[in-house]
């Protein structure tokens, strides 16, 4: 990635197109370097009000970038990177989130992590869940499925946010991801290229921005796309850690009650994963002091099944964490377009959804092949179609994921249900007699072939 920067620098230079001879390039360099670090000293006591003009003159000059390093980032520039192509992912933190919960992956997810060449890595760290048990609140057992006599090829396994951020990050190049690099400022520049200004007074020039910002995406507000809504529920999470090893068999316990429910799932031999979700009319206050939150959470299901007050009780503090539940529902017509010229927005970013069909990463990592097969696809054409991939990756999605979406929120608010004799139904008729999971899971039917190397079409010219 250096190298492929201070190439480019050195072709955007004003110099370059007389420069044959080696001295030459090297004055070029150096006096471009001792530009720069003095345009550093300048920033750092300046605030960060450079005019575009300004700024494309000391900007680092980059082919493709990907603003953040979470599971649609990370997976995005390791598509690339498989495909052959070099990508710079600046992150806001100053390093990858190490603290945080579990993700269940069904098989569209695995798909994915298989062509990444990571699923094998993964796999042996992560209990297969070999099922699904709903009870109602008093414990009492309403129906349970195993997952391969519902759906074919089905697999789930819950993996740990950390393992699953550090296994992607691992197969880049290490210079690949920039931490501490908040995208403070989107300008275009008249050359169409999408200048970015950093916290720390770095101007980058990127041909193709690629938006893994997440939920309060800043690049998405930038293309005219509203705050996600908030749902009317909030989740509680966290990881119980057994030392000597957690009892539980390999399955998604639910538990319903009315406007609340909860669950757990195993996630390694000494890790278990719970959550409980609760209906409130706002988001509420942002709490971070974990005992609070565990004493909130462990309140609120005072006189459920004993099992799950132990997990919570057993959940070491960095861990524990409450989250309002908010979507976006990308509406034809309404919604702007999830790209724009040289600009495009991936998993959170674009199309945040309630997690009540476990789907938002599995989509994340969908969409960073489906973009960067497209991406290669127009650079084995020429730069001339990158636009073209853009928009045709937004359309293969937006059939994926405004659907999706909208389930998500369905199946939400049928599970928070408050009626007495609602749930009543529920827990006696719909649950035990009528509920089918395998059509439940079609949803997860994504088949992802490896991805290919292709040969060196860089720089994009
Ligand atoms: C309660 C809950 C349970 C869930 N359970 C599941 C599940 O079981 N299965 C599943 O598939 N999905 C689940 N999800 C959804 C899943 O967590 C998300 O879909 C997924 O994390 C999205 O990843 P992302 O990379 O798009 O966004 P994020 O993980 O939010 O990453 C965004 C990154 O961008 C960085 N960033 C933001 N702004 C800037 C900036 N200005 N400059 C630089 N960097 C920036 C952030 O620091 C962050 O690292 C759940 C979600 C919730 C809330």
């Amino acid at each position: 990635m250096a190298r492929t920067s201070s190439a480019l620098l050195l072709l955007h230079s004003p110099l370059s197109p007389c420069c044959s001879t080696q001295s030459l390039r090297l004055w070029t360099r150096t006096l471009l370097r001792r530009q720069s670090s003095l345009r550093v000293a300048q920033t750092r006591t300046k605030p960060i009000c450079l005019s575009i003009a300004e700024a494309s003159l000391d900007a680092r000059k980059e082919d493709i970038v990907i603003v953040g390093a979470g599971i649609a980032g990370l997976a995005t520039a390791l598509s690339l990177h498989r495909l052959g192509i070099p990508s710079l992912v600046l992150e806001q933190a100053e390093s990858l989130r190490t603290s945080g919960t579990s993700l269940t992956l069904f098989k569209n997810g695995w798909s994915v992590l298989d062509a990444l060449g990571v699923g094998d890595e993964l796999r042996p760290q992560f209990l297969e869940i070999q099922g699904m048990v709903v009870k109602s609140e008093d414990g009492r057992e309403l129906r349970s499925f195993k997952f391969k006599d519902e759906a074919e090829g089905q697999e789930v396994r819950a993996v740990e946010r950390r393992i699953l951020l550090e296994t992607l990050a691992n197969q880049l190049p290490s210079d690949a991801i920039r931490f501490s690099s908040k995208v403070a400022k989107i300008e275009k520049n008249e050359n169409g290229e999408t200048s970015l200004q950093l916290l720390d007074g770095t101007q980058i020039l990127a041909k193709v921005l690629i938006g893994c910002d997440g939920i309060r995406s800043p690049i998405a507000k930038w293309m005219g796309f509203t705050e996600p809504r908030y749902v009317g529920h909030c989740a509680f999470r966290g990881l119980g850690f057994y030392p000597n090893g957690q009892p539980f068999d390999p399955k998604v316990n639910y538990i319903y009650g009315k406007g609340l429910r909860a669950g757990y799932v195993p996630v390694s031999p000494t890790k278990v994963y719970w959550f409980i979700c609760f209906n409130s009319s706002s988001p509420g206050q942002k709490i971070i002091d974990p005992s609070v939150l565990k004493n909130e959470a462990q309140k609120m299901i005072k006189g459920w099944p004993s099992e799950l007050l132990n997990i919570i009780d057993l959940t070491p503090d960095d861990t524990i964490i409450r989250t309002p539940l908010v979507d976006r529902w990308l509406w034809p017509v309404v919604s702007p377009s999830g790209s724009t010229s040289g600009v495009v927005l991936v998993g959170d970013a674009w199309h945040p959804m309630t997690p009540n069909l476990g789907q938002g990463a599995c989509c994340a990592l969908e969409d960073a092949v489906v973009l960067s097969r497209k991406l290669a696809d127009a650079l084995e054409v020429g730069p001339a179609s990158l636009d073209d991939a853009l928009s045709s990756y937004c359309k293969e999605r937006w059939t994926r994921v405004f659907p999706l979406t909208i389930r998500a929120n369905l199946v939400g608010a049928l599970l928070q249900w408050e009626n007495p004799v609602v749930c009543t139904v529920r827990n006696s008729i719909i649950i035990p007699k009528l509920v089918k999971l395998g059509p439940l899971l079609e949803h997860t039917n994504f088949n992802c072939e490896p991805l290919e190397r292709r040969g060196n079409r860089f720089p994009i010219n």
